[in-house]
């Protein structure tokens, strides 16, 4: 079996819907499971639909209800003709009715609860998944809709909740796997779940990927597939480096320390659940249904590289504490790790002399008490517009020629700090804000530019 996931931009609009029901038909013989997310934009429109309602705004978002069905309806026909078969039209304005009487009851109300924005949220999916389940069908396409909220059993962590594993796996057998067995394909919205008693709830923000390795990793699926608007991972952002190359394959280790720098494909945190059951996941481009434009495999066992990609992070301060005191001294670190704690602020990178410690914080929305509180300890400096750049490669430190080519390409560009992980995944260097292009374009060029054998 295989699980399919088809992001917002995949579902986005008639033609992209087309498109997935030519890359489930390409997969029938390997018994795919659809998952599906809500169309491009429209979480963002029901979140803030649920806003304006609870602060005065109900006609405004009762507007935003009339686009919403304007924009389903018209695909709809656009898909399966106009006027759109009953079925799915009723189907359509049932959901929009339930968003309606949310919306009121939250002008009523006058605020915004969790649950009540779950329950708003869950209405995307639910409009895709029928959406896409009546064109398979229409399509010759054996499909039968799930409804996600009974297989996704969650916790009752509204908007963020946390999957119970065993009860999802259940659900899995007896409400995904009977469907695969009368050789029909399931087709399930992501994102949304339920708590024990049966209230809708949320997996949080592109929890999608989420539902797809949720549902991969119970059934021990073949494969999970991400289709996006990407040809997959690549080795650097290709707005900054346009030679930057496709990944073909990248180990989940690789994948995370990549996506904390932005490289926003997909939060491998999501995906956590099937690579840890060996179930391998790839990244493919939708609009190149044929061959996904070629995608990226992550799995625990891609092969060890010395470096896989480049990426790196700007708008990043370098923070120093200097003191003496912290000469031959112990507890210095963690007084300056409370501080940033205390301010609920994570910390990226780290590197330590005798007399000082620097870091670079992820967040700078609370630097500045962060600073004040570091004071006391000893001289703060902050250098303001710094960027961080990562050389990533589960085997940058086998033997020392990854770390001599990558320090040869630096050049004279100054560095304020680097830092390799003990793990040799992943080193970091810390330089000047407008010296991250030139630094990016150095290291790629030598370590994937012609000549360069990564
Ligand atoms: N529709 C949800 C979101 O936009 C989930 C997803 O697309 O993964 O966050
Ligand atoms: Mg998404």
């Amino acid at each position: 079996m295989l699980v399919v996931k088809f992001g917002g931009t995949s579902v986005g609009d008639a033609e992209a819907i087309e498109r997935v029901a030519t890359i489930v038909r390409a997969r029938l013989a390997r018994r795919p499971i659809v998952v599906v997310s809500a169309m491009a934009g429209v979480t963002n429109q029901l979140l803030s639909l649920a806003h304006a309602a609870a602060n005065g705004g109900l006609l405004a978002a009762l507007d935003a209800i009339g686009d919403l069905k304007q924009r389903h309806t018209v695909t709809a026909e656009r898909l399966l003709g106009a006027p759109a078969p009953q079925g799915i039209i009723s189907e359509l304005d049932a959901l929009l009715r339930e968003l309606a009487s949310l919306a009121e009851a939250l002008a009523t109300l006058g605020f915004v609860t969790p649950r009540s924005l779950d329950a708003i949220a869950a209405i995307g999916e639910r409009l895709s998944a029928p959406l896409v389940t009546a064109l398979l069908l229409a399509r010759g396409i054996p499909a039968s809709l799930v409804d996600a909220r009974r297989v996704i059993r969650t916790d009752s962590h509204f908007t963020q909740a946390a999957p119970d594993l065993p009860a999802i796996r259940q659900a899995v057998f007896d409400e995904v796997v009977p469907v695969v067995a009368r050789d029909e394909v399931p087709v399930l919205g992501g994102f949304i779940g339920s708590n024990e008693r049966g209230v809708t709830t949320t997996l949080g923000r592109g929890g999608s990927d989420f539902s797809a390795a949720l549902i991969g990793a119970a059934l021990r699926a073949d494969a999970i597939e991400i289709w996006t608007d990407v040809d997959g991972m690549l080795t650097a952002d290709p707005r900054v480096i346009p030679e930057a190359r496709r990944i073909e394959q990248v180990t989940f280790d690789e994948a995370a320390e990549l996506a904390s720098f932005g490289a926003k494909v997909l939060h491998p945190s999501t995906i956590a659940p099937a690579v840890r059951d060996g179930v391998p996941v790839f990244v493919f481009n939708s609009r190149r249904p044929a061959d996904g434009g070629g995608g990226t495999r992550i799995a625990l066992d891609a092969p060890r590289r010395g470096v896989s990609a480049i990426a790196a992070k700007r708008g990043v301060p370098l923070v120093s504490v200097r003191t003496a005191e912290m000469l031959l001294a112990h507890g210095f670190l963690r007084r300056v790790f409370e501080v940033f704690e205390r301010h609920r602020t994570s910390v990226d990178l780290v590197s330590t002399s005798e007399v000082s410690i620097s870091v670079t914080p992820d967040d700078v929305a609370r630097l500045d008490d962060v600073i004040a509180d570091l004071r006391p300890l000893g001289e703060v400096q902050v250098q303001w517009d710094c960027g961080v750049i990562a050389v990533v490669g589960t085997g940058l430190a086998d033997g020392g020629q990854y770390m001599a080519r990558a320090f040869a390409a630096l050049g004279d560009t100054p560095v304020h700090m680097a830092s390799l992980s003990a793990s040799g995944l992943n080193l970091s260097l810390v330089v000047d804000g407008q010296r991250v292009v030139d630094t990016m374009r150095r290291l790629h060029a030598a370590f994937f530019g012609d000549g360069a054998a990564a």
